[in-house]
């Protein structure tokens, strides 16, 4: 249908596309219901990799027991995503596929060096994260794929998950980082630019056994947050640097 009709929307959980509808600045007209497809769902571990479904849901993602033992720091954002009826319905393909740079989700994924899998009739490709967005809101996902599961490769080493928002819950992210501590050090950071980021050569310096100081120093000449209606550049270069400093504490 997707191939035939590149103008259909795919939804997922439609928490994301409920809003646009609802403020009527999606020209979409007409949807394509992922919901009832259970091949894209499901949680499992083949050749070592962590495969989740596009389909699955945050609430999916907390149970999962596969999840919590390989990637905590999934399980700590998506219990930050929304409420309860959010985390029911919202999907990680959802999340991804969405190309907000305050999705929730992304800074895991990128510090944790996972792979999407696209699929159209043309046959499947997978991309990796941080390959995969191109600017605001752009993805290299063409029209006529959909984003069939997420893909990890086995992480050595403590991983870690902050979130700074207005308040504590049900906030939109002003700046947030997941964080991979081991043989190499990974730092994802999402709201700093217009899309999620990677931080490498602040990774570089922590690897190295530079200091915080110089990490965080490193950090604010790799990153160039904005203002915008959540917060300001300023905030977020700060709350930043903090969090680096945290991550590094916590995970001594
Ligand atoms: C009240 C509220 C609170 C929220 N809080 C948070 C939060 O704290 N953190 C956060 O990150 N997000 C939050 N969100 C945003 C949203 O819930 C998430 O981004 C969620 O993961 C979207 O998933 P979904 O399945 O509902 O996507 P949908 O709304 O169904 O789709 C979103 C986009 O992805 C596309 N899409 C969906 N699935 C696929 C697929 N498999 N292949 C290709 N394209 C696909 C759709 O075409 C659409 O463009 C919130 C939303 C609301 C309404």
């Amino acid at each position: 249908m997707l191939a035939n009709e590149p103008a259909l929307m795919p939804i997922a959980g439609c928490t994301d596309v409920y809003v646009g509808l609802h403020f009527g600045t999606m020209p979409q007209q007409r949807f394509l219901d992922l919901w009832n497809l259970k091949e894209l769902r499901g949680i499992s571990v083949k050749d070592d990799v962590l495969r989740i479904g596009a389909l699955t849901t945050y609430t999916e993602i907390i149970a999962s027991k596969l999840v919590q033992k390989r990637l905590p720091m999934l399980v700590a954002a998506a219990r930050e995503v929304g409420g309860a009826q959010i985390q029911n319905r919202g999907t990680l393909g959802g999340n991804v596929a969405n190309a907000s740079p305050a999705g929730d989700t992304l800074p895991v994924l990128v510090a944790a060096n996972a792979r999407i899998v696209l699929r159209s009739q043309a046959g499947t490709r997978t991309v990796p994260v941080e390959k995969f967005y191109t600017g605001y809101r752009q993805s290299v996902r063409k029209p006529g794929e959909l984003i069939t599961a997420i893909e990890i490769p086995r992480i050595d080493g403590k991983q870690w998950w902050r979130k700074v928002g207005t308040r504590r819950a049900q906030a939109i992210s002003k700046i947030m980082m997941g964080a991979v501590r081991g043989k190499e050090v990974r730092i994802g950071i999402g709201s700093v630019a217009a899309t999620v980021v990677l931080a490498p050569r602040t990774a570089a310096v922590l690897s190295g056994g530079g200091t915080i100081a110089d990490a965080q120093a490193a950090l604010r000449r790799e990153i160039a947050p904005i203002d915008d209606i959540r917060s300001t550049g300023a905030y977020r270069a700060q709350v930043a640097a903090n969090l680096l400093a945290e991550f590094w504490r916590k995970t001594e």
